[in-house]
């Protein structure tokens, strides 16, 4: 495959070309991972999309806000980007965000590009490689992207990780308790959209806004938001209303963080983040080759016979690893 060829046309927007680069990072093949690395690297420096993370328990609306947020933007003339992390799809392979056929006059729009979670082992193998597609978006030129995740607790710290602004997404609740949000989730939203307000909703979203209104207020203040950040807003998805404000309010934050420093920051925190992931990765994937695994077996059954403290044997494993183990054939 000739990846400078393939960059270029993923930097010219071809969306052939774009998928065929979401489909080398996210394979775990190792040839394939060295020609990732060199794609990735060929990527622009000087394109940056708007990334937005968005969670939301299953059910709660996102790929209807998804759908209606997106028409939104590329009626501005913007290009949308729709990415997934989705940790079922970790567990069972099968994905049940960025579905096409759920964002149905999204996925069809010529200024929309979706792409549905790569399936992967575990989560962080995941987020890596959606990490990498958010890459590959920005370097096609995509103004906004917007990475769906479900709320089920780790994923949308990761999300996190590659985003530069969060929408947590929630429906109005029965009562005036809070609806057991993580206060992890809590603190990393910069925005709590209450979705489904529209009728007889409407007075419940309205009460649920102003708890988590309150909720955000009592949070400790970040060094990161401007005033009135973060905060809680209602939309109706279906009905299309409040999304310019929600809108608004991102690009207000947006400016500022931008103004402020807080941007450039950020995204160099989490390019040495994810640098660190992959050399993690690296080093466990290492323990996968067979010579690798032949050892380990061997010093296992060394300590489970009693004849090498843990210790003593992982110390002699690391230093065969160190000469050159896994390396070998
Ligand atoms: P997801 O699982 O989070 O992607 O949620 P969906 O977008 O699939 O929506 C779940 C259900 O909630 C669907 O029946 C939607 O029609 C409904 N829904 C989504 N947004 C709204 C909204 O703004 N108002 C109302 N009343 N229902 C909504």
């Amino acid at each position: 495959m000739d990846i400078d060829d393939l960059a270029q046309r993923v930097i010219s927007g071809e969306r052939r070309a774009l998928a065929r680069a979401i489909t080398l990072v996210e394979s775990g093949r190792p040839d394939h991972r060295a020609q990732a690395a060199k794609l990735l690297d060929a990527m622009p420096r000087d394109r940056q999309a708007l990334r937005i993370g968005l969670s939301g328990t299953p059910g709660v609306g996102k790929s209807t806000f998804i759908e209606s947020f997106g028409l939104m933007l590329t009626g501005q003339g913007l290009r949308v980007a729709v990415l997934a992390v989705d940790p079922s799809s970790a567990r069972s392979g099968g994905s049940i965000l960025g579905d096409k056929t759920r964002m149905d006059l999204l996925s069809r729009d010529p200024n929309a590009y979706i792409r549905p979670s790569p399936s992967q082992t575990h989560l962080g193998g995941v987020a890596r490689r959606t990490r990498e597609a958010v890459s590959l978006c920005e370097g096609a030129g995509f103004d906004v992207i917007l990475i769906e995740t479900v709320g089920v607790g780790q994923s949308e710290t990761v999300v996190a990780e590659m985003a530069d602004a969060f929408l947590l997404l929630l429906a109005p609740a029965g009562g005036d308790e809070l609806q057991g949000v993580k206060r992890g989730i809590m603190e990393i939203a910069d925005i709590i959209v209450i979705n489904k307000a529209d009728g007889d909703l409407k007075a419940a979203a309205t009460r649920t806004c102003a708890d988590y209104a309150g909720a955000l207020r009592l949070l400790r203040k970040r060094p990161q938001d401007p005033a009135g950040f973060p905060k809680a807003m209602m939309v109706s998805a279906l009905e299309d209303r409040g999304l310019s404000e929600v809108w608004d309010s991102l690009q207000e934050l947006v400016a500022w963080r931008r103004a402020e420093g807080f941007w450039d920051r950020t995204r160099a925190e989490q390019a040495k983040y994810w640098f660190r992931q992959d050399v993690r990765a690296a080093l466990l994937a290492q323990l996968d080759a067979p010579p690798v695994r032949a050892a380990l077996e061997d010093l296992s059954g060394q300590v489970a016979a009693g004849d090498q403290d843990p210790a003593a044997a992982a110390q002699q494993f690391l230093a065969q690893l160190r000469d050159g183990l896994a390396g070998k054939s």
